[in-house]
């Protein structure tokens, strides 16, 4: 059958130990551990000319890794940030990120203390069907062609999902540089990111519950 080979080979592979992945990077880079640039950087909408452009040297791995923000639940500054934001409902709430370039940034949490991969499949179920109201309603806003919705977890222990809007015709903003080209930006007016938030708040609260609390902004300042 096929793929049986590639499947019964796999139990002989030993995936790359943190020690085994600096060494294969480093075997690409230059004796100043730079590794070359290549594939985002020479991207048609890479934010950066490859001109004069420097790679930094890549560092060995450390391990164990540090705390994140919250991983003990009792200094978790999101759950005393439980009540705050423009959308809530019993589980989740949304605030807007103040801040940023992109004309509008939304986060949404669960109320409680819970990272994505221990999520209970109920909230789960929730924040699927709550991702797609929300890319929705981001997405008619007037010049608004695309909500790009991300999970990283890498700062915040507690579950923490962005919500990006990309600007209308910015074709240098599509994919993955969007976030780089949003913190070279200049702030987006907040007044009117505020009255943005105020309409998906809206529009949330109508098409799946719960409630909006549009003029308020909650502050967020997670990574
Ligand atoms: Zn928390």
């Amino acid at each position: 059958m096929a793929g049986v080979g590639a499947r019964t080979a796999y139990p002989r592979l030993v995936p790359l130990s943190p020690d085994a992945f600096y060494a294969h990077a480093l075997a690409a880079a230059d004796a100043e551990q730079r590794l070359p640039l290549s594939r985002m950087t020479g991207w048609e909408i890479s934010p950066f000319e490859q001109g004069g452009l420097t790679v930094a040297p890549l560092r060995p791995p450390v391990l164990p890794e540090p705390p994140r923000h919250g991983e003990d639940q009792a200094d978790c500054g999101t759950c005393r940030r439980r009540d705050e934001g423009i959308w809530l409902d019993d589980r989740w709430r949304l605030s807007r990120v103040p801040g940023v370039g992109v004309p509008l940034a939304l986060m949404l949490h669960p109320r409680d203390h819970h990272d994505l991969a221990d999520l209970p499949d109920e909230l789960a179920a929730e924040l699927g069907v709550l991702t797609v109201h929300l890319a929705r309603h981001i997405q008619a806003l007037p010049d608004i062609a695309r909500a790009h919705v991300y999970r990283i977890g890498d700062g915040g222990a507690h579950l923490h999902v962005w919500f990006f809007a990309r600007p209308a015709g910015q074709s240098q903003l599509y994919g993955s540089w969007l976030v780089v080209w949003d913190d070279l930006l200049p702030e987006y007016p907040a007044e009117i990111a505020d009255a943005d938030a105020a309409v998906v708040a809206r529009a949330l609260a109508a098409s799946y519950g719960g409630i909006a609390r549009t003029g308020e902004s909650a502050p967020t300042g997670e990574a």
